[in-house]
This record gives structure tokens, sequence and C-alpha cells, in this order.
């Protein structure tokens, strides 16, 4: 059967989620005029998570699901889901912990069908601690100031993407996958869904900080050459104040008795251009760390086994 629409949603650990998701998944494939399917991928989960889905996509053939072979993190589960679409009309990509509410697929299948490639959700507000939400407020407003790219405030990866734009997702091949950032790249017509985030359902979040500093890095690296242009604006700036600097000294020099001041001016300007000079060396370090992995080329993900249509692939060939 091909569907019409598919609904793609990554999984790790989160086994406590799971008879949650499905029943309200399943519920909403029951009532939809749609047809529906639905792509699971588990990203190396150490709980019952790839079990429950085998189970699933084993008995119920519009559940197909992928599982990897290791964590590879959130961005390139969903790559990796994006590369086994087969829907006609497009694809619906939320978390597993129910923050992205399934229901909303018929509310944004309207938007699509009036011409819109992208029907992105904006979160309205959201139920998480205010810490995290205090964060993301900064980030995707610093992320809007300095992105070559226009990225909509307060939207995530929750969003309905037509057929050919999951086309041109699948043709890009950069490895360091910032889906939010590829989304506004591609063009097309796209819209914001408004919609108020609730709390993950069950389980906790595998999103540390550190891994939502990566995410908020390759947000800004990725997608802005703004911290490169900032190295030289601070380079120019800084030689401007030198070379001032150094012409006061010499006219005082020779039109006067003055002797420069003590170290203190001296240690203090090193300690300065030295931190300015490391940090440069790092932000340049941020692009150079992409391109190294870029040309290395290795595969995005590894799929370790596949069920389809009720049928079990194991991969023997990687
Ligand atoms: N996830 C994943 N791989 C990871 C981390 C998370 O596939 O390495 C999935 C997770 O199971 C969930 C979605 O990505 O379905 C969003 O994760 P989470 O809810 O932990 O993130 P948050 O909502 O806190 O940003
Ligand atoms: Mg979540």
């Amino acid at each position: 059967m091909i569907p019409e629409i598919n609904i793609i949603i990554p999984l790790y650990n989160e086994e406590k989620v799971f008879p949650l998701l499905i029943s309200r998944i399943t519920a909403l494939l029951n009532q939809s005029q749609l047809a529906i399917m639905v792509i699971l991928v588990d990203d190396g989960s150490t709980d019952a998570t790839s079990l429950l889905m085998k189970q699933l996509s084993i008995e119920d053939e519009r559940f197909s699901s992928i599982i990897l072979s290791r964590n590879f993190g959130h961005q390139l589960a969903l790559t990796a889901a994006l590369t086994m679409v087969n829907a006609s009309e497009a694809v619906l990509i939320i978390d597993g912990d129910l923050q992205d509410p399934p229901e909303l697929l018929g509310d944004m299948y309207l938007l699509y069908k009036e011409g819109n490639d992208v029907v992105y959700a904006v979160r309205e507000s959201r139920k998480e601690g205010f810490f995290k939400v205090g964060f993301y407020k900064l980030f995707y407003r610093m992320l809007q100031k300095i992105a070559s790219i226009d990225i909509p405030l307060d939207s995530g990866d929750f969003s309905l993407l037509s057929r050919r734009v999951v086309n041109v997702f699948n043709a890009m091949p950069e490895e360091s996958r910032y889906l939010r950032g590829m989304r506004s790249w591609v063009g097309f017509k796209q819209i914001g869904y408004k919609y108020s985030r609730p709390d993950r359902q069950a389980g906790n979040t595998q999103y540390t900080f550190r891994h939502l500093l990566r995410l908020a890095m390759n947000g800004i690296f990725n997608f802005s050459e703004f911290p490169i242009k900032f190295i030289t604006f601070m380079g120019v700036s800084t030689m401007s104040i030198g070379v001032i600097y150094f012409i006061i000294t010499l006219i005082k020099r020779f039109s006067s008795d003055y002797v420069p001041d003590g170290f203190t001016a001296i240690v203090f300007l090193i300690i300065l251009f030295g931190g300015v000079q490391l940090i440069s060396i790092g932000i340049i370090g941020e692009y150079l760390i992409r391109v190294f992995f870029q040309v290395k080329k290795r595969p995005l993900f590894i799929i370790k086994e596949l069920i389809v249509d009720k049928k079990e692939i194991k991969n023997n060939d990687s």
C-alpha cells in the first residue's frame, strides 16, 4: 500500500511512553480519512523500546520499524526515517514523548492542501522548566539575528513536509544535520501553525544540557558565517585601537620625557589578546570540524534491522 501520509517518530529509551504513544497514534490512524503509515526509529535504545517496536510492526503493517546500530542522535534518527518515506503526499515529523500532539495532523494537512509545502508547528506556550524555556527563547532569538537564513522563532522539528521537500532533504548530503534550519533553507511556501506544547507524557528527556548546546552550536555554525565575520571585525577594531595608541605613544615619546608605564598595561593586553586569539581559533575550529567530518563522507547512520510489511529484514552487509 502506498500511503498518503507518513508519520515518522524517533525513539530513544522511550519504553515508558511507548504504550501511550501507540494508543494515541492508533486512535488517529483508525479515525483519519487519510491512508497513513508510521515509521518508528529506534535510536540505539538500551531499554525495551526496540522490542516493543518490533512486536508492534510484526502485528500491524501500518507500523514500520527502523532499528539503528547505535545511538546516532535525534537529528540523524529523523534523517534515517526520511530516507524510508514512501508517502505520496506528505510526512509528519513528531517526537515520541507526545510533546507534539499527533492529533494536529488533520489541521496541518488542511494547511498543506492549501498549497503549503512546509507546515511547521510554532510553540505558543511551553510547559517545560523555567530554565529550559528561557534557554530556548534566548537561543532562537539569537539564531534569528545571526543566521544567514530566516529560521522561524519557536519552531522545532514538529512539522508536516510535502513529499518534494522530503526529496530535497534526502538529496542534501550534509553530515551535520539541523533539520529545522534545512527546512527553512529549502524554500517553497511555508506556514506556521500555532499550538501549545505540553510536557513529555512519561519518561525523562534524553537531551542533556550538553546535547542542547550541541544542537544550538549546529544551528549557529551550520547556518551562519556571522562568527567568522565577527572575528574579522574584532581583529580590525583591536588593530585600529593598537595603531592609534602607538601613534599617541610615539608623539609623547618625542615631545616630552615620557617613560612608558609599568607592566600592568602590558600584562593586561597580553591576557586580553591571548584570549581573543584563542576564541578566534576555536571559532575557526568549529567550521573546520564540520569540514573534517563532511569530507570523511561516512554514512550518516547505520540500519541494523528493518521491519516493513510485517517482515523482518536484518542487515548483514555492514
Ligand atoms: N531522541 C532520539 N535520540 C536521542 C535523543 C532523543 O531519537 O539521542 C528522541 C526521543 O526519543 C524523542 C525525541 O527525540 O522522541 C525528542 O527527545 P526529548 O523529548 O528527549 O527532547 P526534548 O523534548 O526534551 O527536547
Ligand atoms: Mg520531549
